[in-house]
């Protein structure tokens, strides 16, 4: 190489320089190498932070599970659903000021699964679903990648196994979680699980459905 051989040539004559300069070039590469093991650690500790001890709220049909007081606050501000007539309409005398998060969120999510039964018409007593909120993409497609061994191609999904959705409160709306609330409800009215093409189809009507008058049949 070029380079070496020109180093090689100065070497020589400034030998005590050099020798300066390879202690120098010695804790350049301590420092380095330093860096280069304690870079992944600070990696691990930032996916340590992920590791956060899961908190929950328990609502009347859901569990919503979160590791930090952040994630649930978006996941509040994402789901833009009102209980009341069809999620549109605000009570003049809503008292969620007065209320705490947890218990605004257990109302609106509630209401919002509630209303997902009612577009199905599918109102049975059955097990909470939970919903895992992570607070970004990376965080979601790490535990797609746990549970599936590969990398993730969608924004949410659920679980029939867990009973779990699984969402990033940072790419949400309350069309996508009464989606997801959908095949809950759907994996669960029905005796035998529809087969999934059918399951994805109803799931995707009542998104499509959420702020829209409910036929009755
Ligand atoms: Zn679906």
């Amino acid at each position: 190489m070029p380079d070496s051989s020109f180093d090689r040539s100065i070497a020589k004559p400034l030998e005590t320089t050099m020798s300066l300069k390879s202690h120098f070039k010695r804790i350049a590469i301590l420092v380095w190498v330093g860096l280069f093991f304690l870079w992944p650690c600070a990696a691990a500790q930032t996916e340590a932070g992920d590791d956060l001890p899961w908190r929950s709220i328990e609502t009347k049909h859901t569990i919503i599970r979160y590791q930090n007081a952040d994630d649930l606050e978006a996941f509040d501000e994402q789901i833009d659903y009102s209980p009341g007539e069809r999620g549109l309409v605000k009570s003049l005398f809503s008292s969620s000021e007065s209320k705490s998060l947890p218990e605004k969120l257990a109302r609106k999510i509630d209401a919002l699964f509630e209303r997902v039964q009612e577009i199905l018409d599918m109102r049975k007593k059955m097990k909470k679903v939970k919903i895992n909120l992570y607070g970004n993409k990376r965080q979601l497609a790490a535990a797609y990648q746990k549970l599936y061994k590969k990398s993730c191609g969608v924004r949410s999904w659920y679980l029939y196994e867990f009973k779990t959705i699984y969402s990033n409160v940072s790419d949400l709306h309350a069309g996508m979680m009464a989606h997801e609330m959908g095949h809950h409800i759907i994996d669960h009215y029905l005796i035998i699980r529809p087969p999934r093409a059918t399951a994805e189809i109803l799931a995707r009507y009542v998104d499509k459905n959420l702020y829209k008058k409910v036929r009755k049949y």
